[in-house]
């Protein structure tokens, strides 16, 4: 359902979730990235463009902030019950945020685009 261009209401939630997916904001139809962190100029379903948008460091900013709150305490964890060689850790814990911040950063960088569209923020002040 693509939002009314006309009316001020835009639905935070349903547009920070869109985006988190990775689809639209706007209406949910068409993806949201052309390549990794790149977004598409304009939605070829609704029209949005998304040139405006500014995520800037917000998505890293929550990836880190999300990363760590879940992997020290899994280090912490891991320490006081396992007896791992440091070899393991110094592989194992860099590669693990490695690997879930790659996983992270996509959807994090959706949401913050989806709430600048809903918040009308930097360059989505206009109608469309
Ligand atoms: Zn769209």
């Amino acid at each position: 359902m693509v939002d009314d261009p006309v009316s001020d209401e835009r639905d935070l939630r349903a547009a920070m979730l869109r985006g988190l997916k990775g689809r639209c904001p706007a209406c949910g139809e068409s993806r949201l990235f052309r390549s990794f962190l790149r977004p598409v100029n304009h939605c070829p379903a609704c029209g949005q463009s998304w040139a405006h948008q500014r995520a800037d460091d917000l998505p890293a900013y929550l990836v880190v902030l999300v990363l760590g709150h879940v992997l020290v305490p899994l280090v912490v964890a891991a320490n006081l019950r396992l007896d791992m060689p440091m070899w393991v850790q110094m592989t194992l814990w860099p590669g693990l945020a490695l690997v879930i911040a790659m996983l992270m950063i996509q959807p994090a960088k959706g949401l913050v685009i989806g709430l600048q569209w809903a918040r009308r923020m930097h360059g989505f002040s206009g109608g469309r």
